[in-house]
């Protein structure tokens, strides 16, 4: 059986090391680092990411100002917003919730924040520094996944790992972290052909796809790291049992509510054959809010 990676533990060290960090600031007789949410539309799940993510910013005493527009803002209003964001010195850290709603364009949103508030690290030039291996802010999903393997001793240097899934957000910047640290890295993404057999080749598989239980646990090589990032909400009853197979608690849960989230691994299965893998929930998701605020004293001790 596999080690279970507990993203959630991993979270709350993050998160204490945040905490501190705003209480070293305030010692100094500096401000709390404050954090710009812009929040556009109904859009239910991101109404709920935006009040875990206040909730995280209260627990290590960071500023967390809200900024919400109507779903029919024009682009206008929102740039002027990011505007007047980008010059006041009492933010450091601007975040557009994504998805913006229809009619409004979520690149020229991400690209006019000032790279030195992308709390995200979705600018080009911080993905620029990025791809050039310097410091700056990175995004947060795939730092704080590496800040995982860290933790639990995962050695990537000469490792075969391979990244499922090409964003911007997920999938390149954690493929360039991963070569960072010397690991030999193949992304792999909807047109790969014969993907089980290039997912079974890594030692280290990262799944960021967003489509539920694609990664059977015959995909992957015994003894290998899994990361599962994708988060996704099963409610096909055959489905369902496809993937939860070997999870028989999942399926009395899913039978019981109707639906449940799920990552792109089959949990169930990835257990019997690697040695460690991220669960969903509880693996990746509460990693990403720590990678935030991690990012937010960043770009406050850097602005001073
Ligand atoms: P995206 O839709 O932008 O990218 C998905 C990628 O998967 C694409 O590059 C595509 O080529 C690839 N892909 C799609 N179908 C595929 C298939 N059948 N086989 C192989 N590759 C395929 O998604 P994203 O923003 O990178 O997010 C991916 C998943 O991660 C989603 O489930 C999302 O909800 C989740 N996510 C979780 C967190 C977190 O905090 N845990 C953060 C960001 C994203």
């Amino acid at each position: 059986m596999a080690t279970i990676l507990d993203g959630k533990a991993h979270a709350d060290r993050m998160l204490e090391a945040v905490r501190q960090g705003v209480e070293a600031r305030l010692a100094s007789g500096l401000r709390a680092p404050a954090l710009a949410v812009v929040l556009v539309g109904d859009d239910p799940a991101s109404h709920v990411y935006v009040r875990n993510k206040s909730a995280a910013c209260a627990k290590v005493g960071v500023t967390s100002l809200e900024h919400r527009l109507p779903a029919d803002t024009p682009q206008a209003e929102l740039d002027a917003l990011i505007d007047r964001l980008n010059t006041d010195p009492a933010v450091d850290g601007i975040l557009v919730q994504l998805p913006l709603p229809k009619g409004l364009d979520s690149k020229e949103a991400l690209h006019r924040i000032s790279p030195a508030k992308d709390v995200d690290g979705f600018h080009p030039m911080n993905q620029g520094l990025l791809l050039e291996g310097l410091p700056g802010l990175r995004p947060c999903t795939p730092s704080a996944c590496m800040s995982l393997l860290a933790h639990h001793g995962v050695a990537l240097k000469g490792l075969r790992a391979v990244v499922l899934g090409r964003s911007e957000i997920v999938g390149k910047p954690m493929a360039l972290m991963l070569l960072e640290q010397h690991a030999t890295v193949t992304i792999a993404h909807s047109r790969t052909k014969d993907l089980p057999a290039v997912c079974r080749e890594a030692d280290l598989l990262v799944a960021a796809v967003g489509r539920p239980g694609l990664v059977e646990g015959s995909w992957i090589k015994p003894g290998a790291v899994v990361v599962d990032v994708g988060i996704n909400r099963v409610e096909d009853p055959d489905l369902a049992a496809r993937i939860f197979a070997c999870e028989p608690k999942k399926l009395e849960t899913f039978q019981a509510k109707g639906a449940v989230l799920c990552g792109d691994v089959r949990f169930g299965e990835a257990m019997q054959v690697a040695s460690a893998v991220t669960p969903v929930p509880g693996g990746v998701g509460p990693l990403t809010i720590a990678g935030l605020l991690t990012n937010t004293l960043m770009a406050a001790d850097q602005s001073k």
